[in-house]
Order: structure tokens, then sequence, then C-alpha cells
């Protein structure tokens, strides 16, 4: 262990990582276990790293095969799908490449290059670093006698720029103070490069290098690489360590693992027993527990997946499939919605109620999703029995009647009660549940996908009466456009009504709306689903950490009103003058045809559906 003299009153000084400036700061201090210490302003001379470079091309460190073969490697533990593949498979690893990696000097176990992370800590980076441009990150600390990293602290205070990521050095020194009291050692630091560049770079060694001959009795210092996806790719976490060798502090690669949690949470099912689906210790499971899988597992907060693990790798980070696995909807319609109930239960949402009166019948083989066995049956099993095909484990409800046949008390129980249990378990006992609690949804959305107007108009007033977002959706005549309109409680303002105000009108003065799926194109319909489903995604991510969902709906902001044409003359068809309004001035020599325009809104004053909801939000 370090020395201890002296009062520890340290600072990072250091920046310009990449670029191989070391503006740090001398600060005497004590030195203690968690390098809460002063650096000289440059390295010693021979500890300095060989190569200078500029952040970006860092010819030294990737372009040779002594690199490559070892980050190979160091990604194999990640990853055994990448690591078959050719490129990274031809590797002969340690003892060949320059000297600044790979090389394992005497008395060096193998294991004191594996870096554990637990899955909270693994989780952590996933939403912080992992969602985050370069260059961010921040130190991991834990137990020094087995590196397993514990904790993680996104230094969010940083100075980060595209080339270089230096850390807030005080706010550090504060953080390892709390972190020494409790026993937690500096284990290493994780940080984000731009894409492709996988290694440390000159800079992070000259960096590692003043950490390490500050702690003497520091053996290596981990500086695992993440590939951010907001970067463009795949998350991932390229793992490197800093180590003493017999020239200096050299750059090794170095192995990831993810420990087992100490508990985690899964769903109760009729399907399935109780316990893990696939232990998380003992016999190997049948799919490859991949970090990011094992994180849904891990992710013990109130939103567990339990899946079939082979099902999601393709979709792993395409969303968050916890949040949306306790997600549910009811749609009201399930006719020309049917592909999108399927295909949002592709995406993992786990909770329907499907409310239709309609069966099947021939001419729906036309127009809607619907084979000729299922002719007669409700159209709302038909909708049941292929989500669970896809999703056994969904829980799904059905009523064969429109939503005015639904009673208030029904209602409410389709918008708030949970109807799943999570049942809370040690993995060591999977027999033994720790308790069982009640599943409350991540979010309910009321879709009204009927082709009544006194329905859709009753899905409007019981979305503001029950506070639930809501998503509609309605065809054209010829399905030659599509009209889609969605509300959230505290992001959009105006209701379906305030938005289809001149309907509403029409129809109190006698108009019956005669438009029916008749005349419309199968692929109009599949058109209208495809965003109707972005959007949905949209609503079920909004308030997450999800890279590309999370902030949507955010974006979308009050453009609620979204109209598709699937007509390029759509002002003579249907006299409908939106799109040349929005397109007016633009290139006359193309055409446009399946193009969607969102369109802000604002809420009608006085609106008889959401006045009082108004005056509400205007209070402060
Ligand atoms: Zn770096
Ligand atoms: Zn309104």
């Amino acid at each position: 262990m370090a020395s201890h003299v002296g009062r520890r009153q340290g600072v990072f000084g250091h920046g310009g990582r990449h670029g191989g400036r070391h503006g740090g700061r001398v600060n005497n201090a004590e030195a203690t276990d968690n390098a809460s210490v002063g650096f000289p302003a440059t390295p010693p001379a021979a500890l300095r790293p060989r190569v200078e470079s500029d952040g970006l091309a860092e010819p030294a460190y990737g372009q040779n095969s002594g690199a490559a073969s070892t980050e190979a490697r160091g990604r194999a533990r990640l990853s055994r799908r990448r690591a078959s593949t050719p490129a990274s498979s031809t590797g002969a690893g340690h003892g060949r490449g320059p000297s600044l990696f790979g090389r394992r000097h005497r008395g060096e176990t193998s294991d004191s290059r594996v870096l554990r992370l637990t899955p909270p800590v693994y989780a952590d980076i996933r939403a912080t670093v992992g969602h985050a441009p370069a260059e961010s990150g921040g130190p991991l600390g834990g137990d020094r006698s087995n590196n397993t990293a514990s904790l993680f602290e996104l230094d969010s205070t940083g100075r980060a720029t595209a080339a270089s990521y230096s850390p807030d050095h005080q706010k550090l020194n504060r953080l390892f103070e709390t972190w020494n009291a409790e026993g937690k050692r500096l284990l290493g630091f994780c940080h984000s490069h731009p894409r492709g560049l996988r290694h440390p770079s000159g800079g992070d060694l000259s960096y590692a290098t003043e950490i390490m001959v500050m702690i003497p009795s520091l053996q290596t210092l981990f500086l695992p690489i993440v590939q951010s996806d907001a970067d463009g790719g795949q998350f991932e976490i390229v793992p490197w360590a800093a180590v003493r060798g017999t020239n200096g502090i050299e750059i090794v690669s170095a192995e990831l693992q993810i420990v087992a949690p100490e508990r985690t949470t899964v769903l109760a099912g009729d399907s399935f027993p109780l316990g893990p689906a696939f232990p998380l210790r003992g016999p190997r499971p049948p799919v490859e527990m991949t970090p990011r899988i094992l994180e849904l597992y891990a992710r013990g907060n109130g939103r567990p997946w339990r899946g079939d693990p082979e099902a999601v790798v393709r979709i792993v980070d395409a969303y968050d499939i916890p949040r949306l696995a306790s997600a549910r909807l009811i749609f009201v319609g399930v006719g020309g919605a049917r592909g999108l109930a399927q295909d949002l239960a592709r995406a993992q949402v786990m909770e329907y109620a499907l409310i239709d009166p309609d069966v099947v019948s021939t001419s729906n083989l036309a127009t809607q999703f619907a084979s000729r066995r299922e002719i007669g049956r409700a159209k709302v099993e038909c909708a049941r029995d292929d989500i669970l095909d896809i999703v056994p484990d969904a829980e799904v409800r059905t009523f064969k009647t429109g939503i005015e046949g639904i009673d208030a008390e029904t209602f409410e129980a389709l918008a708030r009660s949970p109807w799943r249990q999570a049942v809370v378990y040690d993995p060591n006992q999977p027999d033994d549940p720790l308790s069982l609690e009640p599943l409350v949804p991540s979010a309910t959305i009321l879709c009204g996908f009927s082709d009544s107007f006194p329905a859709q108009a009753l899905v409007n007033t019981l979305a503001i009466a029950h506070g639930l977002p809501c998503l509609c959706a309605q065809m054209y005549r010829d399905g030659r456009a599509a009209e889609i309109t969605f509300t959230y409680p505290g992001v959009t303002r105006a209701c379906h009504r305030c938005m289809l105000e001149p309907r509403y009108k029409a129809y109190d003065t006698g108009y019956h709306n005669d438009v029916t799926s008749a005349g419309a194109p199968i692929f109009s319909t599949q058109r209208a689903n495809a965003l109707t489903g972005f959007v949905a995604l949209a609503m079920l991510h909004h308030g997450s950490t999800h890279s590309r969902w999370g902030n949507m709906l955010g974006r979308m902001g009050q453009r609620s009103l979204i109209q598709v044409r699937m007509d390029p003359d759509l002002a003579s068809s249907l006299g409908m003058h939106v799109f040349d309004r929005v397109l007016a001035g633009a290139d006359q020599e193309r055409i446009f045809f399946d193009e969607a325009v969102w369109l802000p809104q604002e809420p009608t004053p006085g609106c008889p559906d959401c006045a009082d909801q108004q005056i509400r939000e205007a209070q402060p």
C-alpha cells in the first residue's frame, strides 16, 4: 500500500491527454491509494510514451499486427461472436508487437489483467458513456484484490472535447476521499474515444504513467476504451490496462468480465416456472449471455425483462427493452392496426388490451392483416394469437366490444392496475423468491385505431380523464393519405379534438363519414402503421436515456398532427392542400410522394374536451 504522508489535497493535474500536452498542476498531497495526489508537469522522460499522437491518427498504436492481435484477445471475452470473425481471430496474442503492447511480465498472472465489472457498473457505463459522444468518462472504483469494479462515477464536469477527455480533478479528489473511507480503491478510468480509436492514446499512457508513479502500490491501472453508440455503430468496451514493465509503464490488452449480480428480477408468468430462465451461475445458458443481455436481466429497477435472449440479439440496442417489456398498449380497433400490434410485440412490448367488436370477414383478406383460416374469428383473438406467437410471456386481454362497451371500472384497471408480478429472487437460491412485487406499467398508451368517429372521440375524452398518452391513426379515402395524432401529458398541449376541430364541427352538423377501408391499398395501411409505430416508440421511450428514442418525443414537440400522403396529387384527388403549402417553393423537377408533414398544434381555447386541463396546466 502507499505511504501516507501529509494532508490529502491532491489534484489531478492533467490536460490534453491525446495531444500529449501536460498541463499538470502540482499539488503537494498525500499519496493515498486512490491517487489523490499531485502530478509533475511532465512525467519523467523514461516514462514518456514513445510516440506522441495527435489523438486522431495514433500511428504507433494501431497500425500493426501486434496491436491488432492483442486487441483481439482483449475483446474475446466480450463477445464470442466478434472474436470468431476472421479479422480478430488471427492474433498470436502476447509476445508479439511493439513493447508498448502485449508482453506479460514474470510473476504477473493472467488474472491480474482481468477487469471485472458488476452488472450495475456495466449498465451505468452503457447508459452514460455508451450513449454520449466521445470523449466522456470517469473513474472505476472497487476491490483491488480481485479487480472488481463496483463503482463508476461519470465525470460529468470533466472537460470533454472531440479529441480528449480530461477529468475534473477537484471533483475526483473529493470522490476518492469518499471511496477511501469506504475501503474502495481506484481501479482505472473508463472513457470513450471517437469511433475507430479503440486503444489508449499516447496522452492516456502519459496520464496513466503519472498516476502509477504517484501510487507505487498500484500494479495495474485499467483503461477500458468505450466506443459509444452516439458515434455510430455498436456500443463496445475494449479493455486495456497500464502495467509496470521493465521499461516503465506499458499499455497491454486486458480482459473484461461481467460478474454475476447479487440479485436480479424476473417476471412471473404462467408459461415459465419461477426462477431465472437462464441461471447466471451453473450450467451454461443455451445462448451466450453477452454483457448487453446480462444487463437486461440485471436491471433490478422495476423494469425487468425476461424473454428469449436469442429473439433479441438483433435489437438489443435498438430499444430500451426492459422499458418496452413493461409497457402497455390499449388498442381500440385492431383491424387495420393488427400488423402494428404484432410489430410492437417484436419490439418486446408485453402488455396489451385489445378492444374490437368485429370478426374477420372475407373482405378483410384484401385490406387487413388477416388470413382465410381466421374468417369468422374475433379480430381481438386473432391479434392476441399473433402477439403470443412472438412473445409467449406477453399479457394480452381481449374485449370483443366497442370502446363504449367498456365500463369505467374496467377501463381504470386497463389504464393503471398491475397485471403481472415481478419476482425478486436471489440467483444463488433460485427456488426461493425473495418477494413478489406488482409490476406497474412503465407507460400505458391509449390507441384509437377505429374508423368510428364516436369511438375516436371517446378515446380522446378517456385519455384526458385518465391522464394517458394517446395515439390515434386514421385513413383517408382510397388510402391516399393517412393521419396520425398523438397527445402526451406534459409534452403536447392540444388534444385530439383541438387538432381535428373541423371534423368535430362537421359531425356536429350532421356529417357522416362514409370512408371505409374500401379502396385502400394494403400498402397504405402498412405505411400508416409503420409511422404510427415510430411515434409509439418515441412515446414509450419518453424520459429514458436511450440514445435514439429517449429524446424523440421532445424533438417532435407540439407537432402532434402528422399527415402522410400516398398520392403526389392530393390537392386534386382529396382536396388536401397542406402538402402544397408546406412544400411550396420545393424543387418542381421532382415529385413528392410518401412524405409526412408534422404540423404544430395549439390547444383550442374553450375546447369542450380539454379546457379544464388547459386551465390546470396554465396554473403554476
Ligand atoms: Zn483517451
Ligand atoms: Zn382539446
